[in-house]
């Protein structure tokens, strides 16, 4: 099948050969002619699956003819990040016929945003919290509005969006094409779906499955090594396109700048950044300024990099859901990838839930000549301390998402001494990292903490991300 096979406008060809899009991906041979069609769609599809262009493609068909300098079309997204990359797509093809697109979201002057309303825009592509704003203020009309899009509805869920969505919906028409898109189907998505989705068509990409084009690997190791194994994997690795996650915002920032020190090019990338630093690192990364990203997950959700070859759990994610949207970021368009994951004792259950999605073991490796028995130093100690795990500013549902039995079994088990246990535990290392499941931590963390109250250690750089 090739694009010619859809009833789209011949203008679309020469601007997809540009482009390098020669054949549709699977989610787009199954929703263009759907979405053609006029019909409603809710979309299963991995990220990095060519999702964008395929409401993209007809939504511009459909507003080819009909009023200029009305919002037309409202795409609500989670992040500024995804917002930019969705009105990148626009740009691709609206242009040619007469099709103005904007992008709507906080953290910035409302004044340009204001000026395009004035100006006539027929797409929004907005964050939620920003389009509600206007929307109160009437600042911009939704009135005209024939299609609306959720992209990463489950992302929006995670922030807490719904509300501010089902709020946004009551300024559109009630007579309209809806589209939602989401890698993962939590209920509350399903409800979200069935209240604003017409008779959809529903389509499936691989379900829920992990990106088939990535490969995963469990590195366990001791919280206090998980630095110096990084800088040794990077040297190894030698790869010019690396995005490295961790849980907090303080730690991504302060592993970029270690990563810098020991000589690597590496760019943070998290939600304390303001906005035109956050699209300075995204850019130098994509550019190649940068090979080394170390994001946060709400930071990179949805994120399209090309060429990405390695993701590296320094943190092993909450949920699974976050597992699949973090190594999404790699094995893109058809490219393969490479998820290696960080794990020290405390991860088993998320482990075991990873497992059960993928639905096989994943492999544990060791790093040839790495010691790791190499005991905590002073400052490894007051490093990274890790606090009990956020246990609020999280939805109920995405906290029993993370909360998934840990499975028993040899499956679980490090290589290594620590085999004999059954545990994760890594190489050579004892087990005695504060208990996470009970939120508390160990006589001797609690001692350290007293000693150097350092802002970073504290309970708060861990419960916000
Ligand atoms: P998305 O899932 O929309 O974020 O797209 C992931 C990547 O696939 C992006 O870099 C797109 O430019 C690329 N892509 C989308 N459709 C095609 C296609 N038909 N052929 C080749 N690449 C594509």
């Amino acid at each position: 099948m090739n694009f010619n096979s859809f009833a789209l406008n011949e203008k679309f060809l020469p601007l997809l050969s540009a482009i390098g899009y020669s054949v549709p991906t699977p989610i787009q041979e199954q929703a263009i002619p759907l979405l053609l069609a006029g019909r409603d769609v809710m979309g299963l599809a991995q990220t990095g699956t060519g999702k964008t262009a395929a409401f993209v493609l007809p939504i511009v068909q459909r507003l080819q003819s009909g009023s200029r300098g009305k919002v037309r079309c409202v795409v609500v997204a989670p992040t500024r990040e995804l917002a930019i990359q969705i009105h990148g797509v626009f740009e691709q093809f609206g242009p040619a016929f007469g099709l103005r697109s904007a992008t709507v979201f906080g953290g910035v002057s409302a004044q340009p945003q204001l000026q395009n309303f004035r100006r006539g825009v027929e797409i929004l592509v907005a964050c939620p919290g920003r389009l509600l704003d206007h929307l109160r203020q009437s600042n911009v009309s939704l009135a005209a509005v024939e299609v609306l899009v959720l992209d990463e509805a489950d992302h929006l869920f995670d922030m807490g969006f719904l509300p501010n969505i089902r709020a946004i919906i009551n300024y559109l028409p009630k007579q309209r094409q809806t589209m939602l898109f989401s890698a993962t189907m939590p209920d509350e998505v399903r409800h979200l779906a069935l209240d604003v989705l017409n008779h959809p068509e529903t389509v499936k990409i691989g379900g829920n499955a992990l990106v088939s084009t990535v490969s995963h690997a469990l590195y366990p190791v001791a919280a206090h090594l998980k630095t110096t194994l990084l800088l040794r994997l990077l040297e190894d690795l030698q790869s010019d396109s690396v995005i490295v996650f961790t849980r907090t915002k303080f730690r991504a920032k302060r592993l970029s700048e270690q990563l810098l020190k020991h000589g690597f090019r590496s760019t943070p990338l998290q939600g304390n950044m303001s906005q035109v630093r956050r699209q300075e690192s995204l850019d130098g990364f994509r550019c190649g300024t940068f090979h080394i990203l170390v994001a946060t997950d709400i930071a990179a959700r949805g994120i399209d990099v090309s060429g990405v070859s390695h993701v590296i759990n320094y943190d092993m994610p909450d949920t699974v859901d976050a597992y699949t949207h973090r190594i999404g970021r790699t094995g893109r368009a058809l490219h393969t990838g490479k998820a290696f994951t960080f794990c020290t004792d405390e991860d088993k259950a998320e482990i075991a839930a990873v497992e059960r999605r993928l639905g096989c073991p994943i492999e544990r490796k060791t790093l040839d000549g790495f010691d790791y028995r190499a005991r905590e130093d002073q400052q490894q100690k007051t490093e990274f301390q890790r606090g009990p795990r956020p246990s609020s500013g999280r939805s109920p549902a995405s906290r029993s998402r993370a909360q998934a039995p840990a499975r028993t079994g040899g499956s679980m088990t490090a290589p290594g001494p620590a085999r004999a246990s059954g545990a994760l535990t890594a190489p050579g290392s004892r087990a005695q990292t504060p208990s996470r499941a009970s939120g508390t931590r160990s006589t001797e963390t609690s001692q350290r903490s007293s000693l150097a109250p350092r802002r970073r250690t504290s309970a708060r750089d861990y419960s916000v991300r």
